[in-house]
């Protein structure tokens, strides 16, 4: 029983292929007047003041977190439970991440443990909105005011959170600042990319600086109206611009992305389905929260989890693993000492974890065949470690 099944396939096609040949026919190539666009498109997507596009998540954090005046000697909140990079942007800028664990059930970072993880030099906290589901942002916000810690700042990481919500509020409403990814299998992306939103004037004003090596005027500036402009450099940049080139997909992604989003919706509740009776589960749904549904994980007892990817990708089915806790991996492992075990719940959820295929456009054949996998190889393995 073998059927091709691939993990993700994007859905670009001619009509994009062609706003990228219209940009390759004007005069700029890096961030201009296409990249403006999106931004306005962005801002009344998420009704934020200001919104601005980067070339990843990661380079948007890094200059976000310079923007905040964040480095050395400074701590930085994250959960255990999330992709590396949302550690590696507080590395990269100098600053140390603080790792906590997460909710047994959501996986998603509580202010509970945020407040009792607290130590006196963070200068941020970046919950994750895990999967595609928000963290309660207006908790954290709270929470944190209510411990005398207003000068926390806030920094979402929505890189699984487009088109998702939490009672009715969107990602940048209640943080200082959230970031998006554009990366290939992303719910919007441009193949490599990102974007920010905030509320904050000054924030807005110093990441326009910090994602473009810290000059004061960009390259579309400095030429307007055929006159050139001096610059200046006041704060240290990185270089974290979106060229116009990849910016030309993004407008009718971002566009359909919420009329898309009851398609996702549907091919979970048919996993869902298909795990029904079957001792294989997936996190809990947050009632408060529409999912974004960026991607489909589930568990597996770990004493099994590679002998069931194993039989997964022998049928045919492409599967990865997101992820495995960040404090376990070498890195941070060998700088702070990190043991497994030191996050139990993220630990335990990065051992047996095991995500499957999940993309819009997945034909329904294709969705069975996982189900049978899962049910006829994967289940009686589970059954055995049990
Ligand atoms: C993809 C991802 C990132 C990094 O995004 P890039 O655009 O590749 O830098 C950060 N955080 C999470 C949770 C992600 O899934």
């Amino acid at each position: 029983m073998r059927r091709n099944v691939p993990f993700y396939r994007h859905a670009l096609g001619a009509a994009d292929a062609a706003r990228v040949a219209a940009v390759l026919d004007s005069p700029m190539l890096t961030s201009g007047e296409v990249g403006r666009a999106v931004e306005t498109q962005l801002r009344a997507f998420f009704g934020t003041r200001h919104a601005g596009l980067v070339n990843s998540w990661t380079n948007g954090a890094v200059a976000a977190l310079l923007a905040l005046d964040i480095g050395p000697g400074d701590e930085v909140i994250v959960p255990a439970m999330t992709f590396v990079a949302t550690a590696n942007a507080a590395e990269l800028v100098g600053a140390k991440p603080v790792f906590a664990d997460v909710d047994p059930g959501t996986l998603l970072l509580t202010t509970d443990a945020v407040l009792s993880a607290l130590p006196p030099r963070t200068r941020a906290v970046v919950p994750v909105h895990l999967y595609g589901q928000m963290a309660d942002m207006r908790a954290l916000r709270t929470g944190l005011d209510g411990a005398g810690r207003a000068d926390v700042r806030l920094v979402e990481d929505a890189a699984h959170c487009f088109e998702g919500s939490r009672a009715g509020q969107l990602p940048g409403m209640h943080a200082d600042i959230a970031l998006f990814s554009f990366y290939a299998t992303k719910n919007v992306t441009c193949g490599e990319g990102g974007a920010y939103v905030t509320n904050s004037d000054l924030l807005a004003e110093r990441m326009a600086q910090t994602r473009l090596h810290g000059m004061s005027a960009g390259a579309a500036d400095r030429f307007r109206a055929g006159a050139y402009r001096h610059w200046d450099m006041a704060r240290l940049g990185t270089k974290a611009n979106l060229p116009d080139l990849l910016a030309a997909l993004l407008p009718p992604q971002i566009e359909t992305t919420r009329a898309r989003l009851p398609q996702r919706a549907a091919l979970a509740r048919r996993y869902d389905e298909a795990r029904a009776g079957l001792p294989i589960r997936r996190p809990a749904r947050d009632p408060g929260t529409v999912s974004a549904h960026h991607i489909y994980p589930v568990h597996v007892p770990p004493a099994i989890r590679d002998e069931a990817i194993a039989a997964l990708t022998a049928a045919g089915v492409a599967v990865t693993v997101n992820y495995r806790a960040v404090p376990t991996r070498a890195y941070y492992r060998r700088k702070y000492g990190h043991r497994p075990g030191e996050f139990p719940v993220s630990d335990a959820w990065g051992e047996g974890t095991i995500t499957l295929p999940f993309f819009p456009g997945m034909a329904a054949e294709d969705q069975d065949h996982v189900a049978a996998v899962l049910r006829e190889q994967v289940a009686p393995l589970c059954r055995r470690a049990a």
